[in-house]
Formats: C-alpha cells, sequence, structure tokens
C-alpha cells in the first residue's frame, strides 16, 4: 500500500504547489470548507469525500481513488492469466504452459494430443518396416554377403569335374516370367562350385540383379550328362538376401539313348524326362503341319519331320531351330508347362514358324526372303500379321531379329494382299526354277519376284525396306 500513500501525497503536493502558485488565494483555501477543486477525475474536499466515492473507489484524503486491483482493471489481468478475487491467477492448460505438454504431445485447443507417426507409435509401423525419422520405411534386408555353393556328382556319388553351372535371375513383370543369365562356372576336380557375392553382386551382369531378395536358379551341364536345374523348391526360384545357399549334392544322370515316339511322318526324339515336352511336340506338330503346308503348297523337302529335344550343349545357340531335315529345341524344365500363356504363345508361333523352315528352306532365296516366309506363314495362321507400322530395313537381316522378322512377313504379305495367290504363286515359280540366283537379293526381287508380279518391284523394297537400287542391278546379273 505504498504506492498508495505516495499517490495520495502527490495529490495533495499538486494542489499545495496550485495554491503556491495561485498568490490570489494562497494557503487558505486549504481551510475553505466546501471548496472543490477537480484535478484528474479526482474530487477532493477538505473533510471527507462529497459526494460520497462510488464503490470501486475509496476515499483517501478526501480524494476518491479507484481502488487496487484486477477486479478493477487496476491494472487489468495480462490475457494469460484469470481474475479470481481480484488476483490475477494463470490460466489452466498447456497453451498456458500451466502445465505444458510431454514432449510427444502437441498443444492443440489446450489440450495435450499424442503426435502422430511412428515415433509415437501413432500408429506404429507394420510388421517388415522400420520407424526412421517417423516415416515407415521397408526394412532393409539383413546386410550380409550371399554365397551359393554344391557339388556335382554322377550317379556312384563321385565328384564330376568341369561340370558348367550357371546361375540365372529371375524376375516376373507385368506377369511375364524373365530369366537373365549372371554368370557361369566350371566345377573343381572334386566337383565343387562356389559363387562368391563378389562373383555374384560385383560381376559384368551384376546389375541385372537389382536389390534383394534375389531370385536364383541354376542349370547344370556337361557333355554325356542330362542337364539339371535346381530351384528352392518344386519351381519356385531360391529366395536370397543374404547367407549362403548350399545346394547341396547334385546328382548328372548319364544322357543314355534318346527316346522316340512316332506318328505319321513325326518323330520325337527325346530324353527321360521329357516325356511331356515330348507329347506337345507331336500334338503341335500334328496341328500345325497341315496349316503350314496349306500356305505353302510347295513339295516338302522330306517326307518325315523330326523333332529332337537336345540337351543345351548340343542345341548350341538358339532356343528354336528348323531345317529340311527337322526342328530342334531344348525342353527345359518350363517347356512344358502349356498352362502358361508365355510358354503356349511360344508353341504356337514356334512350331509353325520353323515347321514353315523345315518344309521350304531348300528353295533357294536371301536370308531375309527365308525368314519373312517363315514368319508371314507364322502370323497368317495365327491371324495376327500387322503391317501398319513402319517396317524396318531387312536388307542386312542376319541372326534372329523379331522386328526384321515381321517387317520381311509384311514385304510379302502386302503383295499377297494387293494379288491374291501371288505368294504360292511364287513359291511354286521358286520350286520350278530353284535356281542359284535366288540367293541375291537383285536377282530374286528383280526376276523372280517381279515376273510373278507383273511389273519391277524395285522401287517396292527400295522404298519400303531398305534396298538400295544400285546394288539391287548389281546382284542382278545372274544369266
Ligand atoms: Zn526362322
Amino acid at each position: 500500500m505504498n504506492s498508495i500513500k505516495y499517490l495520495s501525497c502527490f495529490v495533495i503536493l499538486l494542489f499545495l504547489f496550485g495554491c503556491i502558485s495561485d498568490d490570489t488565494h494562497g494557503p487558505e483555501q486549504n481551510t475553505t470548507t466546501n471548496s472543490v477543486v477537480d484535478d484528474n477525475n479526482t474530487s477532493i474536499i477538505e473533510e471527507g469525500c462529497d459526494p460520497v466515492c462510488d464503490a470501486k473507489y475509496d476515499c483517501i484524503s478526501n480524494s476518491c481513488i479507484l481502488k487496487q486491483g484486477c477486479d478493477y482493471d487496476n491494472p487489468a489481468c495480462d490475457h494469460d492469466y484469470n481474475c479470481i478475487g481480484n488476483e490475477c491467477i494463470l490460466k489452466k492448460g498447456c497453451q498456458y504452459n500451466n502445465p505444458r505438454c510431454d514432449s510427444e504431445y502437441n498443444c492443440i485447443n489446450n489440450d495435450c494430443v499424442l503426435k502422430k507417426g511412428c515415433q509415437y507409435a501413432n500408429p506404429k509401423c507394420d510388421e517388415g518396416y522400420e520407424c526412421i525419422n517417423n516415416y515407415c520405411i521397408l526394412e532393409p534386408s539383413e546386410s550380409g554377403s550371399i554365397s551359393i555353393k554344391g557339388e556335382v556328382v554322377d550317379s556312384t556319388g563321385s565328384g564330376i569335374s568341369g561340370a558348367t553351372v550357371q546361375l540365372t535371375s529371375q524376375s516376373v513383370s507385368n506377369g511375364k516370367i524373365y530369366r537373365m543369365y549372371i554368370l557361369d562356372e566350371k566345377t573343381t576336380a572334386d566337383g565343387s562350385f562356389y559363387f562368391s557375392d563378389s562373383d555374384i553382386t560385383e560381376g559384368e551382369l551384376g546389375y541385372r540383379l537389382g536389390e534383394p531378395p534375389y531370385y536364383f536358379f541354376l542349370t547344370i551341364y556337361k557333355e554325356g550328362y542330362i542337364d539339371e536345374f535346381i530351384y528352392d523348391y518344386d519351381e519356385t526360384p531360391k529366395e536370397l538376401s543374404s547367407g549362403e545357399w548350399n545346394v547341396g549334392k547334385i546328382t548328372l544322370s548319364d544322357l543314355g539313348t534318346r527316346n522316340e515316339m512316332s506318328e505319321g511322318r513325326f518323330t520325337v526324339k527325346y530324353y527321360d524326362g521329357d516325356e511331356e515336352c515330348a507329347e506337345i511336340a507331336m500334338d503341335s506338330m500334328q496341328e500345325y503341319y497341315p496349316q503350314v503346308m496349306e500356305i505353302l503348297e510347295v513339295e516338302p523337302y522330306s517326307d518325315t519331320t523330326d523333332f529332337t529335344f537336345n540337351t543345351i550343349l548340343e542345341q548350341g545357340y538358339g532356343d528354336w531351330l528348323g531345317s529340311s531335315n527337322g526342328i530342334w529345341t531344348v525342353c527345359y524344365p518350363w517347356t512344358d508347362n502349356i498352362d502358361n500363356p508365355q510358354i503356349a504363345d511360344m508353341w504356337n508361333t514356334a512350331i509353325p514358324h520353323e515347321m514353315a523352315h523345315h518344309v521350304q528352306l531348300y528353295l533357294k532365296k536371301p536370308y531375309w526372303a527365308e525368314e519373312g516366309i517363315a514368319q508371314y506363314t507364322t502370323k497368317t495362321i495365327n491371324d495376327e500379321i500387322d503391317c501398319s507400322e513402319e517396317f524396318v530395313s531387312i536388307v542386312d537381316l542376319h541372326g534372329e531379329n523379331m522386328p526384321a522378322y515381321d517387317s520381311a512377313a509384311c514385304a510379302f504379305h502386302m503383295l499377297e494382299q494387293e494379288q491374291p495367290g501371288f505368294f504360292q504363286e511364287l513359291l511354286q515359280t521358286m520350286e520350278d526354277d530353284n535356281t542359284n540366283c535366288n540367293r541375291e537379293s537383285g536377282y530374286f526381287i528383280k526376276t523372280t519376284m517381279s515376273d510373278v508380279y507383273g511389273s519391277d518391284l524395285t522401287e517396292y523394297f527400295v522404298g519400303n525396306f531398305g534396298f538400295d537400287t544400285e546394288t539391287l542391278e548389281d546382284e542382278n546379273h545372274c544369266p
């Protein structure tokens, strides 16, 4: 209450000074009854307050002085405080740090609310995820290296040295299964093999593995033995993120002799274990041979068709081969899985294609025409020939090149569309005069094909399929 005393004195002093400065009244005013002076809203009378002060005021030294405290807004409380019993009391709640929230909570509308995120188990991460910086991150596979080892033995249990062990990676994309070669290794003198982590992941083709977990399977082959294919179980590849895949002992069976099954002109040759592949091959040949013959209408080279299932080594390059003598492929573990549309599609295109080679390969022609005729036959049978896209050059075609095969098929298809019967007449002409000259594109296009067509096809092949006018001219000097 010191301040109130001081205020009172201050007011009185002001008054006194006022008197002192006003010589005419002098100190007598102090004693004047009912003399009222207004000064700063303070009514001052000499004895007591008249009129009586309002309830909010105290009468001090004849002055109505506003009472002290928040009830009288003198002073009012800060906005964080409530005025209770004329005292400013800090409001309750986290907004006023009274009390403040734990560090795991946010103060929202004056309530402590648990923060969001896995760090606060709100919500927790699913299994297999790790909470990092409040985000659920897929747990990295266990760190550590991978390796694969095993031993290749013969039927007596002795190690086979020099067998090839090929490591393949499998991936699935758009429902299609892709198997990609990673590396291979030969077994040591005691038949063992070992792929170290660096062999697998740091090799030239290690990038094909992608991120772990990896999916592996092994192909093992050696001359004189039946190929083996090693999965984790059934036909599921081995999933490996870390650690060692110990394949154990793999027994290679002796190759023995090929089995045979024959029906009519068809014979299928296969090893033990390839029976299902053999059945599919026989059925497919019987289905497609008449359709191929209906399109080609030439005398087949041979009275018989042999379909041979090779080992990987016997097959050498290429999954499928067709020649005048027959057709060859490898019976892989998936080759007989025709419930898989991808495998069914393989059979439905490979058989008519190779069968077309088999029937008319003896008719001499350039390589692009050989593949074009085989592909035209296949696409026509499957009713899926499409010549609406721009063609690729076929003039230098060699090896397997599907876009070029398809363009070459169109070279025949479009002429056949324009002149129905053209294709069969062309083959008939080639059969009647199976001249070596037809091996040259110049002669084949400018003479054989153009004669059947009725006018020069040079522009057709130059404009669409990458041929060069001068080269065709140079190659047309066959007698
Ligand atoms: Zn071909």
